[in-house]
């Protein structure tokens, strides 16, 4: 049966296959980019910059690149997705490194070095529905 149409005149596909032909295609893109930004943000592991804000400023560069391709840094404590937050400390100039998640119910924080820590990503947990 080649060459058979659809009712718009288009070629008859299955549309469950197609969606699991797109689907494969966008992990395989999807991964592509996590990778890609992973690897330039390894550059920032043991880095610092001289100022809080500076640090601040680059970690919501960041949080915001992650949050918008669906992925989230991995905390390297426990290895609970997280957003990677630079927090004022008294004994330190331009701030810790702490990871922001979630754990057992409550908010956490990990980490809490003065550089960037090592930052491998992972995916965004899926939203949690209540209803
Ligand atoms: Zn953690």
């Amino acid at each position: 049966m080649q060459g058979e149409k659809n009712e718009l005149g288009r070629p008859m596909v299955k549309p469950d296959e197609t969606m699991d032909q797109l689907e494969m295609q966008l992990n395989r893109l999807h991964r592509s980019i996590r990778l890609t930004i992973e690897r330039h943000l390894q550059a920032f592991s043991g880095t610092r910059y001289e100022s809080l804000e500076q640090n601040q400023t680059a970690a919501a560069k960041i949080a915001k690149l992650l949050d918008r391709y669906g992925l989230r840094m991995q905390c390297t404590e426990c290895g609970t997705p997280s957003i990677l937050r630079v927090s004022a400390r008294k004994n330190s100039n331009t701030g810790v490194f702490v990871f922001d998640h979630v754990v057992n119910g409550k908010r956490t924080f990990h980490g809490g070095k003065s550089v960037f820590p090592p930052m491998d990503l992972t995916e965004k947990p899926p939203r949690k529905t209540n209803h």
